[in-house]
Order: C-alpha cells, then structure tokens, then sequence
C-alpha cells in the first residue's frame, strides 16, 4: 500500500507494519495526512503549498515558514527513528497479555531499559484522555467483565467482577475513538444510560442480541441488532472492533498491570487507537490562525 491513510488502514500485522512504514518519509506522510487531512495548510500565511526539508519538517513555499508535523505530539524533538516510534505503538496495542518496557525493550532491540520505559509511558498518558466528548457515527458495544477473582480460586474471595460498556468507534476496516463504562450490571436499565453517556444520538449502535439492548433505538439511535445465535458468526467476525477492545482491556487488566488500574478506575480511562490519537497533534490551534474560514479550491500538490 503506498499511503495507508490514517484512521482507516490498520497494518494487520507485523510485516505489514513494516511494509508501510520502513522508514520516516513514510512515516511523515502519514503524519501530516492525519493533521492536514485536506492538505497542508501553512499556520503562518495559510498558504497551501509546501516542501519536505531534509530534517523532516514543511517549507512553506510561500512564506518560508518551517513547520513541524510531530509538534505538540508525544515524537516532537526525538532524535529516535519514527518508524521506531511507529513499531513501538504498533507493539503496545497489539500484546493481548499487556506489555513490560522489558518486553518492548527486546521486541524493538532498544539500547536501553529506561528508554523503552519512557516511550511505554508517554504511550499510556497519550491513550488517556479525560475529555468526555461523545462517540458518533458507526459504534460498536458490548458488555464484559473484567476483574475479581478467576473462576476455581479459592481464598479472598470478596472482589466481585465489574461489568463494564465497551463502545468502539468504526472507522472503515479500522477503530476510532473507545470508551468504557462501569456499569452495575448489564440489564437495560443500567446498559442504556450508559450507552446515551457515550454516544451521541443518531449514531448506529450495532450490539449483539442481548435483551439489555432493546431499548436502543427507542432512545434515539439506529439499532443495528446482530442475533449472533440466529447468524451463526462468532462475535469476533460481526463485531470485531469490540471484540478486540475487549481483550485487550482484560489483558491490560490482568497482565503487567495488575494492581496499577482498577476495574473502579475505568470511568476516568478512555483509549484510542494508537493511529488514530496519540498521534494526533493539536490540529485546530494551528490551522484555524490562518482566518480563512471559507477556503478556495486549491492546487493539487504533492509531497
Ligand atoms: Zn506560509
């Protein structure tokens, strides 16, 4: 693929991966398609048109102005290859079981420990975003539990597993924005309020049959059902986006975290998809100083 665009296109695999992002041309596409996705727009002179420097950042033919694309994101001022970063993103979200800086230390064969937990960690507190703002378009939801004591334990038995609303947004083959929500349980009662906290009206909720859901296009969205028994798909196959989310969140959970975050935290903690977000600079500061609101047709260009 020559220009996996961001949001949509999600490298499957390692290989892939490393297909579409050898090297930090690429890599910078990709970044500058995600802040300009209309094309890149000068934040000094609103010109349209712009040139790669050897260093990476934007000439403006225009005025002259250099602009970085990775500034104000976590990769603004690394001396370390962006398609490093890439890989290491791509390894954190992909690691069912959670990841140790000493894991992406040896899967990256990073020079040091205390780099690779650096990196781990701006990855978690750009996955953490404590803006509520609600999800729209296509969702998917679905409820699990997480936490409390493994089935066939014995001993200190008083932690009670937390049932939690998963909303995953779809974008294409890809996933936008998630959230969570603890809930007391997964009747309708306690499922719709959560799903009219997440999600703005009007949005396509698909869920699987579960009767909790049936109030849903009654409160304002369109409902779109999977009776997972009546087609027969596995609930990774008609709604892989949560699907995913889910396991990924009980890993994270029970993995190397154990301990860290609670089933009781979860209402502060909303993930996003790591190409989607966290390399999602400050996009509207930048663009909107140029004071144009109605923008003529502009040049095709190419960079
Ligand atoms: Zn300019």
């Amino acid at each position: 693929m020559a220009h996996p665009r961001p949001g949509v296109d999600y490298p499957e695999s390692w290989r892939e991966l490393l297909a579409w992002f050898p090297d930090d041309p690429a890599c910078l596409t990709y970044l500058e398609r995600l802040r300009w996705p209309g094309g890149f727009v000068c934040p000094a002179c609103g010109g349209y048109e712009s040139w790669r420097m050897g260093d990476g950042l934007l000439r403006c033919t225009g005025c002259a102005r250099r602009t970085s694309v990775t500034a104000g994101t976590i990769f603004a001022g690394t001396r370390s290859p962006l398609s490093l970063w890439f890989a290491a993103a791509w390894y954190i979200t992909n690691q069912k079981s959670g990841v140790s800086a000493l894991g992406l230390q040896r899967a990256l064969e990073l020079g040091s420990y205390e780099t690779a937990w650096v990196w781990l960690h701006k990855f978690r507190r750009a996955m953490v975003r404590p803006g509520r703002d609600k999800l729209a378009g296509e969702i998917e939801v679905d409820e699990t539990y997480v936490g409390g004591v493994a089935a066939g334990k014995h001993g200190r038995g008083a932690e009670k597993k937390t049932a939690v609303l998963i909303a995953v947004e779809k974008r294409g083959r890809g996933m936008g924005r998630v959230r969570f929500a603890r809930i007391p349980d997964t009747s309708g009662d306690s499922l719709l309020p959560a799903i009219e906290d997440l999600i703005e009206p009007g949005s396509v909720v698909a869920t699987d049959g579960h009767a909790g859901y049936h109030g849903v296009a009654g409160a304002g969205y369109t409902h779109d059902r999977h009776n997972l028994y009546a087609t027969g798909d596995p609930a990774h196959v008609a709604m892989p986006r949560v699907h995913r989310v889910a396991s990924l969140l009980k890993g994270w959970l029970l993995g190397t975290h154990q301990g860290a975050v609670r089933p009781q935290q979860l209402d502060y903690y909303s993930t996003s998809s790591p190409f989607a977000s966290t390399a999602a600079p400050p996009t509207t500061a930048a663009c909107s100083s140029t004071g144009s609101s109605s923008r003529p047709s502009r040049p095709s260009r190419d960079h």
